[in-house]
Parts: structure tokens; C-alpha cells; sequence
């Protein structure tokens, strides 16, 4: 039977995941196979192609470090078990900047983008498939939690152009600026912005509202109509008693006249008819 480390091994091998993640491991534990000595004078930056790119406070410990060279590679290459770094290039400078790199958005590392992919129903059913027969649980546990990061990383490849989602860190196609999640409250922001403002100007037309606030029209006409049944609601609901201005806030909305148009008649006609409407439509208990 093939063993589990074998498994683990050709699964990642196959998905080229590989060399990136222990690349990416090797940088995150840069200070524990290092030192601390060292590492509170240098950080990695990148990595490309067996060479290491890493910062350091400034021309003293570069040359320090340019003289433990060899000796930091081969701690490095040990650590992961692979010959993966075969040269460092120093470069002083900026040490402050590259500490505070991973909160800036356009470093997102390698972890956080995994982390941030979601895999479908296929895929996780994939994932269970292939680890179901191992029985012993934490090698079970090990193993899906590496076929999801090989998963996630395909996608992350196709996902190249994919930015930081504006309102958190999910990742968004090129042409979004949102995640479906925070999309859906923007959009319930703006909705509630347009009626807000249709409720001090109920008889505004999707032109009149244009220079005030911009929205699309489906925007305008989601918003008004969820204005307008909800005052209509409460209206049913107390009977038609209700003051003159939510009466005439509901005319204005539902016939767009403005207030030089409007008269007490027009109001109590308009209700009249919604109130027959009203009746028709009434579910009969
Ligand atoms: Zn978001």
C-alpha cells in the first residue's frame, strides 16, 4: 500500500503546489530557522526560482550576512528537507517597510489568497473521496487540508488578475469591486439612501435624482416601490389612519406629482382607488 507521506508528496508534486509552499513556509518561519539575531535585522521578500530576496537593516549586517550566507541556505534547505534555495541576495534598506508589508493590500500573501478561496460542493466531495480510506484521523485531517490547498491554489492561478475585495479581503474578479457578500450591503446602502431621499422629495423622477445621488434606474425603481409598499403597508394596516403626510406621500410616489400639482382631491381620489384595489385583492378569510 502506498504510504500516506507518499501520497501527500504526489498529490502536491502533480499540482505544482510544492516548491511555492514550502517556499512560502520557509519564509514565514524565517526568524525560527534563522534566529532571532538575525532575523531582527533581515526579512525575506521573495521568492523566485531558488533565489531568495531578502532585506536587511542596513550595509553592516548585509555584509554580515553576506558571510553566513552559505550557512543560512543550507539551515534553510534543511529546514524543508530539499535542496529549494540555492542563493540569497541582500539588499539593505526598508527593513520597516517589509515588516509592515502584509498589511498593505496589494501583498496579500500566498496564505491569506488560500485561505480566501472557496471551493464548490465537486471539488469538497473530491477531497472526502480521496481521503476517505485513510484511517488514521489526524493524517486524514493533514491530508484533506493539503488537497484543499492544492484545489484552492489551481484557482488561485486562474484567479492571476483577482484583487481584495474593497469592503474586506475576499477575493474578487478584476471586473468587481466587491464580494458577492459586501456587494449586497452596498447595494442595500445605496437602496436605502435613494429612499431616504425619496421620502423628502416622493415625487422625483429617476432624472430629477440623478445630480444628488447617482444610481442606476432599476436602482431608482427597486427603491420606490419598496417605499411605497411599505407605507402603503402601514397605511392598510391602521385603516387609513394615517397623517396628511404619509397620504400625500403616498400619492406623490404613486402618481410622481409634485407639490404645486397636488390637492386635497387628488390625494383622497388616489386613496380611494388603492383602498378599491385593495379590497379586490385581499385574500378572503
Ligand atoms: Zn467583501
Amino acid at each position: 500500500m502506498q504510504g500516506i507521506s507518499e501520497i501527500l508528496h504526489n498529490t502536491l508534486q502533480q499540482l505544482g503546489l510544492k516548491k511555492r509552499y514550502h517556499a512560502e513556509l520557509i519564509m514565514e518561519r524565517w526568524s525560527e530557522i534563522v534566529g532571532d539575531d538575525i532575523s531582527q535585522h533581515s526579512c525575506p521578500v521573495k521568492f523566485e526560482r531558488g533565489l531568495m530576496f531578502v532585506t536587511v537593516s542596513n550595509s553592516v549586517w548585509c555584509h554580515h550576512l553576506f558571510m553566513l550566507k552559505e550557512s543560512i541556505i543550507s539551515k534553510l534547505n534543511r529546514f524543508i528537507g530539499e535542496k529549494i534555495v540555492k542563493d540569497i541576495r541582500f539588499q539593505a534598506g526598508y527593513l520597516k517597510d517589509c515588516k509592515n508589508q502584509e498589511n498593505t493590500e496589494h501583498s496579500v500573501s500566498l496564505k491569506q489568497s488560500l485561505a480566501a478561496i472557496r471551493l464548490d460542493e465537486q471539488e469538497l466531495a473530491g477531497i472526502r473521496q480521496y481521503t476517505h480510506e485513510v484511517a488514521d484521523e489526524a493524517l486524514q485531517k493533514k491530508l484533506a487540508g493539503f488537497t484543499r490547498k492544492a484545489l484552492a491554489y489551481n484557482k488561485l492561478k486562474k484567479m492571476d488578475k483577482w484583487h481584495a475585495c474593497q469592503g474586506c479581503d475576499t477575493l474578487c474578479p478584476p471586473e468587481e469591486t466587491y464580494c458577492a457578500v459586501c456587494l449586497r450591503t452596498v447595494r442595500e446602502e445605496k437602496l436605502g439612501e435613494i429612499r431616504k431621499l425619496l421620502l423628502d422629495v416622493p415625487w422625483f423622477s429617476y432624472e430629477d435624482l440623478q445630480p444628488y445621488l447617482s444610481c442606476t434606474r432599476s436602482e431608482f425603481d427597486r427603491a420606490k416601490s419598496e417605499l411605497l409598499a411599505r407605507l402603503c403597508l402601514e397605511y392598510t394596516a391602521k385603516n387609513g389612519q394615517v397623517d396628511s403626510v404619509h397620504r400625500t406621500t403616498i400619492v406623490m410616489l404613486m402618481e410622481s406629482v409634485g407639490p404645486d400639482e397636488i390637492t386635497p382631491e387628488t390625494v383622497d381620489h388616489t386613496l380611494e382607488k388603492f383602498r378599491r384595489k385593495q379590497h379586490v385583492f385581499a385574500p378572503r378569510s
